[in-house]
């Protein structure tokens, strides 16, 4: 009867956290797709050497050797912790316990196998415990500069430590319920760790090992399931949206900004003087330039927008940002992220129709004028983030609205465009004088 309650149990929680995990990736999706729309599809092979390298293999995350084998540590311990979880999973499921030792325990090989496996996950949950640790120092006492910028105030600062105090939670589960099995087995399954462990258990009788080994076993089950809710709600959804992102990373050369296509066409025009101005379509909508709100910026920089684990690496290497501006590459893919939040939320109050709040990207408490003009287009951002997200073609499609839609540019600028627009170049000169500087 006891067992059966167990299993009610168990599979209401699993389908409840299912359910809400749904809804949560839903969200997460349907505000991604709320950008315009860009192909990029092709090149296949290349993009999966990409999404291997650098999400699977962390290969840009090894410039900084110290954060990356503490982050490589934890992120293999979690794909690793998994494969327990798989027994641990089917023990909820029929309401049993440890159902594949029982089923390999008498084959030697595949008995070696799991104790194997078992104390490898267990051996690799105590390097995750170290690095977790060392990752909250970093963030609490040694206080490391770009892990403690005005815009992680608040949320993102609890967000990060809610998921290494979880970590240290789930493997403090894990070895409960392995250490105290093993205790009330006698050490039969022979878990590397927990071994060693048992020595902390001897003094307690049998129903207290009981306790500790069933309130590890659901104390994991839960985190986990608590986890998979929490996550589209946490910079953490980069552990899944890294693959896709950088799947989908631009392929062209690196510093490529994009050309807007009708300002092409005029240029041509500009440069060939015999050149046909093509007929003009009075039913066309207007031309819009750059973007003032998500809607505005392709599905890709929404998706980067998610997949942002807010490291700061490329506002430590951002100039503006170094040299004292109010720049940051991060705060622009934390913006557009809460931009988006924001105008998904309305759309699904108002069963999917978009009821304009009258805001933007630009300025209301987002992205300011005096952010997107510090920004040097240097590309450095670009190049330091771990997962090739580009904060850059944001800023660039901001800037541009501003300039091209609002006129929004300093003096100092609107000089230069005139002179672009008049001479074909930033100078105060015609194009015939541009080598005069060398007569005499
Ligand atoms: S491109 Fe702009 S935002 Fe990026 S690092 Fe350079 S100045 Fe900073
Ligand atoms: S854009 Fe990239 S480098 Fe910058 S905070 Fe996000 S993940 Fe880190």
């Amino acid at each position: 009867m006891f067992t059966i309650l167990q299993i009610v149990l168990f599979i209401v929680l699993c389908v409840t956290a299912g359910f809400l995990a749904y809804k949560g990736y839903l969200r997460v999706y349907k505000n991604i797709m709320l950008g315009k729309s860009e192909d990029l599809s092709g090149d296949s092979s290349e993009r999966l050497k990409n999404m291997l390298l650098i999400a699977f293999g962390q290969k840009k995350m090894f410039k900084n050797i110290t954060p990356a084998v503490l982050h490589l540590l934890i992120y293999v311990g979690f794909v690793i912790t998994q494969i327990e979880l798989i027994e641990v999973f089917i023990d909820g499921l029929t309401g049993s316990h440890r159902i594949v030792f029982h089923a390999v325990k008498d084959i030697p090989a595949l008995r070696f196998l799991y104790v194997f496996t078992i104390s490898s996950i267990e051996v690799m949950s105590v390097f995750v415990f170290i690095a977790t640790v060392a990752f909250l120092c970093r963030r609490w006492i040694l206080k490391v500069p770009r892990l403690n910028k005005p815009e992680l105030k608040g949320f993102p600062v609890m967000d990060a430590t809610i998921i290494l105090v979880s970590e240290i939670y789930l493997l403090a589960c894990i070895f409960s319920m392995n250490t105290a099995d093993m205790a009330l087995h006698n050490g039969e399954y022979g878990f590397f760790v927990s071994n060693l462990l048992m020595p902390a258990f001897a003094g307690f009788g049998e129903t207290a090992l009981h306790v500790f080994e069933r309130t590890g076993w659901w104390g994991h089950m839960l985190g986990v399931l608590a986890l998979l809710v929490y996550l589209p709600y946490s910079k953490h959804l980069h552990i899944l949206l890294a693959f896709p992102n950088t799947y989908f990373g631009r392929l062209q050369p690196k510093g490529y900004i994009s050309n807007m296509p009708e300002i092409t066409k005029e240029i041509k025009l500009m440069m060939d003087p015999s050149a046909v101005p093509p007929p003009v379509d009075a039913n066309a909508a207007p031309v819009k330039f750059g973007a003032k709100d998500v809607f505005d910026l392709t599905w890709k920089n929404l998706l980067d927008a998610y997949t942002c684990t807010e490291c700061g690496r490329c506002t430590a290497a951002c100039p503006a940002n170094q040299t004292g501006k109010l720049l940051s590459p991060r705060k622009i893919m934390m913006d557009t992220r809460d931009r988006m939040e924001e105008v998904g939320r309305i759309k699904a109050a108002n069963n999917g129709v978009w009821i304009d709040d009258g805001k933007s990207l630009i300025e209301n408490n987002y992205i300011t004028v005096e952010e997107l003009r510090a920004c040097t287009t240097c590309n450095a951002c670009v190049e330091e983030c771990p997962i090739m997200i580009s904060p850059l073609e944001i800023i660039v499609e901001l800037r541009r609205n501003l300039v091209m839609e609002e006129s929004n540019a300093p003096a100092e600028w609107n000089g230069m465009f005139t002179a672009m627009e008049n001479n074909g170049a930033p100078w105060q000169f015609s194009q015939q004088d541009r080598l005069n500087w060398k007569n005499g």
